[in-house]
């Protein structure tokens, strides 16, 4: 075993778990073992919210411009630590070590925006009467939770870790079992830039923590990034208990192409997005569809997607029911009449005979109802429909019950308007593989990607992570008594 097996991390401090389940963290890159992950209990939970309740009278009551200050060291050591985050991100989860290289820029990304919530954060005074004035502030919420998915274990707990915490809560994350390790490093990089013990911790473990975090008290509000199944399951949870939760669920995410599309940029966009991560983003293309005669495009889309190379330039999938369940979803398409352009599946990296790879998979002909153009894959596949015109590619789009993103490509500015317009989903591309916006723009998806009020990150997260206190003052004796008095 590479890493010793971990442990929680409460009041800045290791701390073992009060149970002696264990899952073993194995990497889908050689399918070597990394390390065990502790499977908590209520009783582990309740200890970190404990000592969260502790810190936050201190930590809530720092002006923001004090605690930020905690986040421009983080955003410097994330830095510093780069190559060395990158190496464990892909380690456990299987990424490259680009990719993982580009997930941490983006988690360095996130803190800086979190550096500028003093700036954003104001709140608004006005004179509403002669002599009384109104003013409300933003104040934290307390002991706030987030639970986070396998595919980005860096960026995801950096969605929520720089903002809710600058704004002055005390985060409690339960990181993915498939991939606890990063998570641990970033506690250790939040303490070395000063954080206070207490304000974040982690507790480890699967659907226990996870429905004891949606059940204590102690606990103000929630944000859950995974499934759409589990999605449902914790925001009906949370918000049964009163809890404010937050819930981004999974995607299915459609790109239209239309025939005046420029074929290399298109293609080079469609292979990226489909593949990137190998598959496993939820902004990831899953379903094109093709209007009118788009043939020389989906031929430069073979072209670009021979030219990923799994163990090189494409990832591993997260383990093994994974690689089964895409190549199971690919063999069905097939059965049922769709035509596989590149098959990735059996694919085996020589010298990680053990890793789990499947290799980018372009098939054709599918069918709306066949279950690869319905379902979420989580794999490097594309489905390629057709249609005729626009308005049934957007059919197509809007009867999908996902709504995480679209994208067309087009050279025709007022049809990319008309998809923008019509698209039923979050977040739109045009010309754009993978439309995710950037800070202060905020992330979230529509429909059955997410349950919740807002989005998660930029300018949207302040309204999650706080809550609005209103004054209302009067100083002045000659203003009087009226009806506000
Ligand atoms: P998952 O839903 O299986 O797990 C997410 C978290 O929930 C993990 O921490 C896991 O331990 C916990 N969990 C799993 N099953 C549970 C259950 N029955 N009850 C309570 N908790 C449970 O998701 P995953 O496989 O880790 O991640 C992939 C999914 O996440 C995909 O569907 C992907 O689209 C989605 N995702 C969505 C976004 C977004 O922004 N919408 C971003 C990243 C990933």
């Amino acid at each position: 075993m590479k890493y010793a097996p971990l442990q929680n991390y409460i009041a800045g401090r290791h701390a073992a778990p009060s149970s002696s389940r264990t899952l073993e963290v194995i990497s889908p890159v050689d399918g070597n073992l990394l390390s065990t992950v502790p499977m908590s209990t209520a009783a582990d939970l309740d200890k970190a919210v404990k000592a969260a309740k502790a810190a936050f009278p201190a930590w809530s009551r720092m002006p923001i411009k004090e605690r930020v200050q905690v986040f421009f060291r983080y955003k410097y050591l994330l830095e510093k630590n780069l190559a060395e985050l990158a190496a464990l991100c892909s380690e456990e989860n299987g990424k490259t070590y680009q990719e993982s290289v580009a997930e941490i820029e983006k988690c360095i990304e996130l803190t800086e925006f979190a550096t500028s919530l003093p700036q954003l954060v104001t709140g608004e005074v006005l004179e509403v009467s002669r002599g009384v004035e109104c003013r409300t502030e933003h104040v934290p919420l307390g002991v706030v939770a987030s639970i986070v998915p396998f595919n980005f274990p860096s960026m995801v707990p950096n969605w929520t870790i720089p903002n809710a915490i600058a704004l002055g809560n005390c985060l409690i994350i339960k990181p993915s079992e498939k991939v606890p390790l990063s998570c641990g490093r970033l506690a250790e990089l939040l303490k070395e830039a000063g954080l206070p013990d207490g304000v974040f911790s982690i507790v480890h473990g699967d659907v226990e923590i996870v429905e004891a975090i949606c059940d204590h008290p102690g606990i103000e509000a929630v944000s859950f990034v995974g499934s759409t199944r589990v999605a449902r399951l914790v925001y009906k949870r949370a918000t049964g208990n009163y809890k404010r939760c937050l819930a981004l669920g999974g995607a299915k995410n459609h790109l239209m192409v239309l025939p005046d599309a420029k074929p290399e940029m298109t293609a080079q966009n469609v292979a990226a997005s489909m593949s990137g991560c190998a598959g496993q983003r939820c902004m990831a293309a899953s379903a094109m569809v093709g209007v009118g005669n788009v043939d020389h495009i989906i031929e430069k889309i073979c072209e670009e997607a021979k030219k990923i190379v799994p163990g090189e330039n494409l990832g591993a999938v997260i383990n093994k029911e994974s690689r089964d369940r895409i190549e199971k979803y690919i063999t069905e398409a097939e059965q049922q009449g769709a035509r596989v352009l590149v098959d990735g599946r059996r694919t085996v990296v020589k010298g990680k005979e053990n890793g789990t790879y499947v290799g980018p998979t372009v098939i054709d002909h599918v069918k709306p109802d066949m279950s690869v153009a319905r379902e979420e894959i989580f794999g490097p596949v594309i489905s390629i429909m057709r249609t005729d015109s626009i308005d049934e590619a957007l059919a197509i789009e809007n009867a999908n019950p996902y709504g995480n993103a679209a994208a067309v490509f087009t050279q025709n500015g007022g049809l990319a308007r008309y998809v923008i317009d019509r698209a039923s989903a979050g977040m739109i591309g045009v010309n754009v593989g993978v439309p995710v916006p950037r800070e202060p723009f905020s992330f979230g998806g529509w429909n059955e990607s997410k349950f919740g009020v807002g989005d998660i990150t930029g300018k949207s997260s302040i309204e999650f992570w706080t809550k609005l206190k209103k004054s209302t003052t009067k100083w002045n004796p000659e203003a009087g008594v009226n009806w506000m008095s």
